[in-house]
C-alpha cells in the first residue's frame, strides 16, 4: 500500500499511478496487449478520435474488500454496454473476457493504489477507452483502434458522498449524443454538457438534471448518473423509462436490489417535472455518483425540496447500504456481480 495518498481526502479526481493497459487493432486482429508505464497516449494528429470523436468509454471501479480482496463489480456488464457502443460507432468490438482480464491485469499492477477498505467509499476508479487511430483525415470508420484503460483512487463523485445535493435542470445547452442519444458514452457526447456544467457548478449546484429531449416534461438523467425517486406512501423505487438515457449499470442493479433484497415495489416509467410532490425522497446513481440523494431540485427558479436539505432519506440510505455492502464486501453479492482480480 502507498503511503503517498490520503484515502480519506480523496475526492473524483486524477492521480497518476504506475501502469496503465493498452492493446492495439489492426487488420482484424488485436495486439500488443500488456501493461505501459506512459501515460501520454501514443496517437496520430489524424486519428478519428481527436478529429470526430470516434471513440466510446466506460467508468466502472475496484474495491478493497472488509476481508482483504480487491474486487470488480459486475466487469462483464460494462464490457458489453462498451461493445454495444463500439458496435454504434463502427468500431471492433473487445471481446468481454479480454475486457474483464485487462481490468484485472491493470488494478493488480496497480494494487498499492487501490483505496484500502473504510475510506468512505474511496475505490479505484477505472476507465477503460477504446479509440479510433491512425492517419485517416476522411470522415469515415479509423481503420487502427486502440483500447485502453486507467486507473486512478477517487473518493465521491458529489462532494459530501452520502448526502443531499442540489441540482438543476437547465436545457439551455442541451446533451447532444453523437446518435441523438444518450444511450452510449461516446468520448464526444460529454462536451456538449460542460458550458452547462461550468454554468451551474458556478452558481452552487452538483449537477444538471436533463428532461427528456422531446418534450421537456419528464424526468431524463443527470450528466453522468442515472435519476431515481421513491414514491411518497408505497415507497416504490421508479427510474425513468427513456431511451435517450444510458443504460445504468447501477440502475440496473439497484432494480434488482429494491425488489429481491428491500422488497420494494419497482417500476421504470415517467416521472413528470410537474409531480415532483408525489415522491419523498429522489437522487442520482451510478458508478461514480453511487447513490447522492436529491436534497433539492431546481427548476424555473422554483427550488423543490424532496426529502430533506440536510438529512438523507431512509429509503436512499438501505439503498447505499445493500450496494456499497455488496461493492466492499460486506453483504453477499448475486451470483457473478463480484469479480476478484487474484482469481482466474
Ligand atoms: N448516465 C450517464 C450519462 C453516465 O455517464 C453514467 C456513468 O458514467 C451513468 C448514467 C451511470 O451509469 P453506471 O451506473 O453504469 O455507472
Amino acid at each position: 500500500m502507498t503511503d503517498k495518498l490520503n484515502w480519506d481526502e480523496l475526492d473524483f479526481s486524477y492521480t497518476e499511478v504506475p501502469y496503465r493497459w493498452r492493446a492495439y487493432w489492426k487488420n482484424g486482429e488485436w495486439y500488443k496487449a500488456g501493461l505501459e508505464t506512459d501515460p501520454q497516449l501514443p496517437i496520430h494528429e489524424a486519428s478519428p478520435i481527436v478529429n470526430y470523436g470516434q471513440g466510446v468509454f466506460e467508468g466502472n471501479k475496484a474495491y478493497g474488500t472488509k476481508d482483504g480482496k480487491i474486487v470488480l463489480f459486475r466487469p462483464d456488464e460494462f464490457g458489453e454496454r462498451l461493445n454495444r457502443g463500439a458496435r454504434r460507432m463502427a468500431m471492433p468490438e473487445v471481446p468481454v473476457e479480454e475486457f474483464v482480464r485487462a481490468c484485472k491485469e491493470v488494478v493488480k499492477a496497480n494494487r498499492d493504489y487501490v483505496p484500502p477498505y473504510g475510506h468512505n467509499g474511496a475505490a479505484m476508479f477505472i476507465r477503460p477507452m477504446l479509440l479510433g487511430i491512425g492517419d485517416h483525415v476522411q470522415v469515415s470508420a479509423a481503420e487502427e483502434y486502440l483500447f485502453t484503460i486507467y486507473v486512478t483512487p477517487v473518493g465521491p463523485l458529489y462532494k459530501g458522498g452520502l448526502a443531499p445535493h442540489h441540482y438543476i435542470i437547465d436545457h439551455e445547452h442541451d446533451r447532444v449524443a453523437a446518435d441523438g442519444t444518450g444511450n452510449i458514452k461516446a468520448t464526444a457526447n460529454y462536451a456538449s454538457t460542460l458550458a452547462t456544467a461550468k454554468r451551474i457548478q458556478e452558481a452552487g449546484y452538483d449537477d444538471v438534471l436533463y428532461l427528456d429531449p422531446a418534450t421537456h416534461t419528464k424526468v431524463d438523467e443527470f450528466s453522468s448518473a442515472n435519476f431515481f425517486a421513491i414514491e411518497k406512501d408505497t415507497n416504490k423505487f421508479v427510474t425513468p423509462k427513456s431511451d435517450t438515457v444510458l443504460p445504468s449499470i447501477t440502475k440496473k442493479s439497484l432494480l434488482w436490489l429494491a425488489e429481491h433484497r428491500l422488497g420494494l415495489e419497482v417500476e421504470e416509467g415517467d416521472i413528470k417535472v410537474d409531480d415532483f410532490d408525489r415522491y419523498a425522497e429522489a437522487g442520482a446513481m451510478g458508478n461514480a455518483a453511487v447513490i447522492s440523494p436529491a436534497g433539492s431540485v431546481t427548476y424555473k427558479e422554483n427550488r423543490h425540496v424532496f426529502y430533506s436539505e440536510t438529512e438523507v432519506g431512509p429509503v436512499s440510505q438501505k439503498l447505499y447500504k445493500e450496494l456499497t455492502g455488496i461493492q466492499f464486501g460486506e453483504l453477499e453479492a448475486p451470483e457473478g456481480w463480484i469479480v476478484d482480480v487474484d482469481e482466474d
